[in-house]
């Protein structure tokens, strides 16, 4: 099969219909071999059931319904769990993005051989409050990851080469970040293309302000995660032992400056009244408790079932 069209969808009713005979017609007029894997995340507005209409009409389309809503990662995961094309293409269902592009994605998959290319919506119909907030974490997120020939990291439109999609996992909300768990996953071709953008026709955002914050925590997580996962006493043992030698130097310091100043008969300061010594205190402390982070992380990875999970590319 050439291509699997994975669409995530929350409460889309009205758009699947056109959704799905627009890919339709595109494939068929490229003669691809295809399949639309609609994954229904618990909607309630009687997507499923539209899902199931479809699918009697066209033998191509597929859907997988959630008992409830469990968000967009959840269901491309899932998604691509099924997903046997060899490249495979996600799309919002809201009609946002355009099926046109996908012979495009695909050839450059194929041809130019990319591990993903990631849809950049140069031009957005979105707005105001939503381009502005977008413009600042794609900016952040080409900074810590490392990509930075892409512009629009949460583009719901995407291409992938079929390895890409079966070694990584997308959970949480962590759809905003394929390309940089494709990157940590060792798919380092990735590309970008300028995608067609319309404004919403039926429905609302399913997102609120919420993904801002919620974006930025997952940023932070996937980086730590990416980078110290499987050796988390590097990051909380460094800054640890550091901690506590920066206090532990300050109060040597202090002591045998106290001691000196006594030995040779000097006006001296009790330790007590300096604030460097409260401040050496505080390091020392947290020091510690970073280094005992540390330790209790490594037991923690340590039991994680995919602690010995690499990426083979291959094997001779
Ligand atoms: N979506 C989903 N589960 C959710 C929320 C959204 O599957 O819990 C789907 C939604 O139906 C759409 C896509 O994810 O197909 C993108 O959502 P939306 O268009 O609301 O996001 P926006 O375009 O505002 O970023
Ligand atoms: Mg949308």
């Amino acid at each position: 099969m050439d291509i699997s069209v994975v669409v995530p969808l929350y409460n889309e009713v009205e758009s699947l219909p056109e959704l799905t005979s627009w890919i339709a017609k595109v494939m068929a007029a490229n003669s691809f071999t295809y399949e639309i894997i609609l994954v229904d995340d618990g909607s309630n507005d009687g997507s499923w059931e539209m899902i199931h209409k479809l699918s009697e009409g066209n033998r191509f389309i597929k859907g997988i319904r959630f008992r409830r809503n469990y968000g967009k990662s959840a269901a491309l995961n899932t998604g691509f769990g099924k997903a046997e094309g060899n490249v495979v293409i996600t799309m919002d269902a809201d009609l946002q993005d355009s099926p046109d592009e996908i012979p495009e994605l695909y050839r450059r998959i194929t041809e130019e051989k990319y591990d993903l290319i990631s849809g950049w919506k140069a031009k957005r119909h979105d707005p105001l409050s939503k381009t502005i907030p977008t413009k600042l974490f794609n900016g952040v997120t080409r900074r810590m990851s490392g990509i930075h020939n892409l512009h629009d990291f949460n583009c719901g439109l995407k291409a992938y080469r079929k390895a890409v999609i079966k070694n990584i996992e997308v959970y949480g909300e962590m759809h905003r970040y394929i390309p940089v768990l494709a990157k940590w996953a060792g798919f380092t071709k990735i590309g970008e293309q300028v995608v067609e953008h319309f404004p919403r026709k039926y429905g609302t955002t399913k997102f609120g302000l919420s993904r801002f914050i919620n974006g930025f925590l997952d940023l932070l997580s996937i980086f730590f995660v990416g980078k110290f996962a499987k050796r988390p006493m590097h990051f909380f043992g460094s800054l640890g032992v550091l901690s506590f030698l920066v206090g532990f130097i300050a109060i040597i310091w202090i002591i045998s400056d106290k001691l000196y100043n006594i030995a040779h008969h000097q006006v001296y300061r009790d330790a007590t009244e300096q604030p460097l010594f409260y401040i050496s205190l505080v390091a020392i402390i947290v020091g510690f408790q970073l280094f005992l982070t540390g330790f209790v992380s490594e037991l923690v990875s340590r039991n994680g079932t995919d602690r010995n999970k690499y990426q083979v590319d291959e094997v001779i």
